[in-house]
């Protein structure tokens, strides 16, 4: 049992529905891993991509980690009893070599591997990724998670029209939460945007910001304060994701909940975020991108660091958007996740048809992750092997 070939692409993606609109020349990588593998007459494919907002992973990919799985021995890559890809083994088998810290971007290329491995293994035992994924863990999944509607990038134009417009058709999907972008902008202007999104979800404590790390120590001060009496849902990437001197004093100064952890990348540094900013478990969330750390193995390794510290798996809402974090969620009994119904695509958002009921949503029920069900990006996948 082999990875017979690995094929890689960068693509451009977008912050809007609108790809027209400017989103800096954002891209991802999309990988198809095929394997040796035959169901149907055919031979067995994962897929992945690098999640949201890293840029693409090319070069990390073909260069180092996917010829390592390529050149790996059999014996390295299957489970005890030969049946299966095991994609912990094989993660190893990427990491070979690679000394801890300093990770650069390279948790993202070993993420995006890592993800068409997940998906491969799921497709081989014919299960979908959440079952497969929690049996493998000794768990039992959840058959359908909690979720809210992530996006509201600032508009070049008509920017508080356009948010009121994006969050209208959020809520008409189902959503029941919301989460804006802020930051960017004067916060007076921020507080604008706010009162727009405000007036659409009506219920503050339904509307979380997102301040994309922008803030410095006193920005990050002023806003907390503007933003206290809001009752919002939670603030997120308040400052510099390893300034935690700002963190801890934000945290101490605001009442509602604070959202931390989407841009650091290992249990080591997940172990300084608990240990210096400040987070209370009893209220505050976790959103480490399961992608971006090193895959799932990375990301099960900072689960077992924080639970043993006392965190809650509710506390856990990963960062992502996508059908990926979906599985995850439900197979670790985490909090809930991110959905990208507008932006991302062809990534963001669900499988063709799924529905949100009451806030919650079930995973694609199709072998792997199911990106086969999602004709957008399986359009974009299927493509890779074209050829
Ligand atoms: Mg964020």
């Amino acid at each position: 049992m082999r990875v017979v070939e690995v094929r890689e692409r960068s693509v451009p993606i977008s912050r809007y529905d609108d790809p027209a609109l400017p989103s800096g020349g954002l891209t991802t990588s999309a990988v198809a891993l095929i394997t040796d593998v035959v169901r149907d007459g055919r031979p067995v494919v994962g897929y992945g991509f690098a999640s949201m907002g890293r840029f693409a992973q090319g070069g990390l990919i073909r260069e180092r980690f996917a010829p390592r799985l390529l050149s790996a021995p059999d014996v390295d890559l299957v489970s005890p009893d030969g049946r299966n890809i095991d994609p912990l083994r094989a993660w190893t088998v990427m990491m070979a070599g690679e000394k801890r810290g300093g990770h650069g971007e390279r948790c993202v290329a070993v993420g995006t591997l890592d993800m068409a491995l997940w998906d491969a293994a799921a497709k081989i035992a014919e299960l979908p990724l959440n079952r497969f994924l929690a049996g493998h863990l000794g768990r039992h999944p959840q058959p359908a998670v909690r979720v809210y509607a992530g996006g509201g990038y600032y508009y070049p134009r008509d920017d508080t029209t356009r948010l009121a417009d994006e969050l209208r058709r959020m809520m008409g999907r189902g959503y029941t939460h919301a989460k804006i972008k802020i930051g960017s902008a004067s916060l007076r202007d921020d507080l604008r945007r706010l009162d727009a999104a405000l007036k659409v979800v009506r219920a503050p404590e339904r509307l979380a910001v997102d301040a994309m790390n922008t803030y410095d120590p006193q920005a990050a001060l002023s806003a907390a304060a503007a933003l206290a009496p809001h009752g919002l849902w939670w603030f997120e990437d308040v400052c510099g994701p390893l300034d935690f001197d700002t963190l801890a004093a934000v945290t101490a100064m605001y009442p509602g909940r604070i959202a931390a952890g989407e841009a650091l990348f290992s249990s080591d540094e997940a172990r300084l975020l608990d240990r210096h900013g400040g987070l209370r478990r009893e209220q505050d969330m976790l959103l480490f991108d399961p992608v971006h750390c090193y895959g799932l193995t990375g990301f099960l390794e900072i689960v077992d660091v924080l639970e043993v510290r006392g965190w809650p798996r509710s506390a856990f809402w990963p960062h992502g958007g996508h059908m990926f974090t979906l599985h995850v969620v439900s197979a670790l009994g985490l909090g809930g996740a991110e959905v990208n119904p507008f932006c991302f695509e062809p990534f963001g958002g669900l499988h063709d048809g799924a529905g949100v009921n009451d806030g919650r949503v079930a995973p694609a029920d199709a072998p792997g992750i199911g990106w086969e069900r999602k004709a957008d990006a399986w359009r974009l996948f299927d493509s890779l092997t074209d050829g």
